[in-house]
């Protein structure tokens, strides 16, 4: 492969192109395998950002998308529908909480952040409250990287600080500080139930990723705090958006998040692993609430429609991809993952150079006490056939749910032994 052309004209997702990070150069991949063109195998912990839940080369899919192709790859979604944009939409509304009802297609997470944060925009002009337009959101979350949702990232871990001038500005509440496993004390909600009563006349919405902060530091938090976010979404007539990008279809050990602490959003986002990280889907659900405040309003239609909106291709796919979700015994896999890298990875909690390692589903966490060498982490990993990417303090895996004990084992092995020594 013509790694120079690489190195010198292709931006890489966070890089520079004066100064490039080594790239590895992929020839195939293929269940939890990914090969690159000097014939190493690397076993993926990554699932290619929280996409690829059933590994990759997957026949299902790829028949999904075959047979879709010869009957047509695109139309456009304006005045045109099709049967594979019916049944996924069918689909999450069967999946997720009983009140979102009504599904815009978008075409990838970010896109899908922007549609849900005009949605709550349009419901309240709709209904004569124009002045409710600012946003509340959590520190430590991400939504992002385009300019609606990076004004709703955490201003400086949410990687968008450069252009904080620039974004609108929003509500910002601290992380929340529960973990998973305790309990919500009052004095734990305060903070964010101060800012809402303080600003509730101009709140359009709370964002926040349900209980799994993911780009903006691998948090995990309690679902009682979720629980009273709802409420207090409630009480003081904010709408509650919840971002499922990375978390929806299981990967926490729910299908959705917000199970664990069963509630639902007025609006819901979902991308990543929707079609199981074959080809870029993303959605925005509603509910019929927010749908009706919409379209009673001046515009009567709901202001947006990409070119690639409901793509056929994608949406075959990601009906294949759910299906053969929904066949697996995924919560069996995810908590044996669970179990496995929990039990694996607590020898690192006594190494000198970590500050902390959680699990929750099927992910695992090691934060650092310094911000790690991501080339240098990354190579000593790939030496070992195991493909991960730290960012920060931050060295993690969330592995395809179709993962061998066996495999998973290396993961682990890798991380105790390169992380262990830092
Ligand atoms: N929201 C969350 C919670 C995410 O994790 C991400 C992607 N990391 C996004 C939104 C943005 O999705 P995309 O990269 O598909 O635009």
């Amino acid at each position: 492969m013509d790694l120079d052309f690489d190195r010198r004209h292709i931006w890489h997702p966070y890089a520079s192109l004066t100064d490039p990070a080594p790239v590895y150069p992929v020839t195939r991949a293929d269940g939890v395998h990914i090969t690159l063109e000097d014939g190493t195998d690397l076993i993926d912990g990554m699932s290619s950002w929280w996409c690829a839940l059933h590994g990759y080369n997957v026949p299902q899919l790829n028949r999904a998308a075959a047979e879709q192709m010869e009957k047509m790859s695109h139309v456009m979604f304006g005045g045109l529908t099709h049967e594979p944009a019916i049944e996924v939409c069918k689909k999450l509304v069967a999946l997720s909480p009983g009140p979102l009802q009504r599904v815009f297609l978008a075409d990838s997470g970010s896109v899908s952040v922007e549609v849900a944060i005009k949605m709550a925009l349009q419901y309240w002009q709709s209904r004569g409250r124009g002045e409710k337009h600012r946003l509340l959101a959590l520190r430590n979350g991400y939504h992002g990287d385009t300019f609606g949702a990076m004004a709703a990232c955490d201003p400086v871990t949410g990687m968008h600080h450069l252009f904080a001038s620039h974004l609108n500005r929003h509500l910002f509440a601290p992380a929340p500080a529960p973990g998973f496993h305790q309990p919500c004390r009052e004095g734990d909600i305060t903070p964010l139930r101060r800012l809402v009563e303080q600003h509730h006349r101009e709140l359009a919405a709370l964002i926040l990723e349900p209980v799994v902060q993911g780009a903006g530091g691998m948090r995990f938090y309690s679902p009682e705090y979720l629980r009273r976010a709802r409420q207090l979404c409630d009480e003081y007539d904010l709408l509650l958006i919840a971002d499922e990008i990375a978390t929806g279809f299981g990967r926490t050990g729910t299908m959705f998040a917000c199970e664990h602490a069963d509630i639902a959003p007025d609006i819901l986002t979902l991308g990543k692993a929707l079609t199981g990280g074959t080809m870029t889907l993303a959605a925005t659900l509603c509910t019929d609430q927010v749908a009706e405040g919409i379209c009673r309003g001046e515009a009567g239609v709901f202001m947006h429609g990409p070119t690639f909106m409901g793509n056929p291709l994608a949406c075959a796919v990601a009906n294949a991809s759910i299906e053969l979700l929904l066949d697996s015994p995924w919560q069996q896999r995810v908590s044996a993952i669970e179990a496995q890298l929990c039990r694996q990875l607590a020898p690192l909690k006594q190494a000198p150079g970590v500050a902390d390692v959680r699990t929750l589903g099927a992910i695992g966490v090691v934060e650092m006490k310094q911000p790690v060498n991501v080339p240098l982490v990354q190579r000593a990993l790939i030496q070992r056939g195991v493909w991960l990417r730290p960012f920060g303090k931050l060295v993690y895996t969330m592995p395809p749910y179709i993962i061998s004990p066996g495999e998973l084992g290396q993961i682990s092995e890798a991380m105790v032994q390169v992380l262990g020594d830092l």
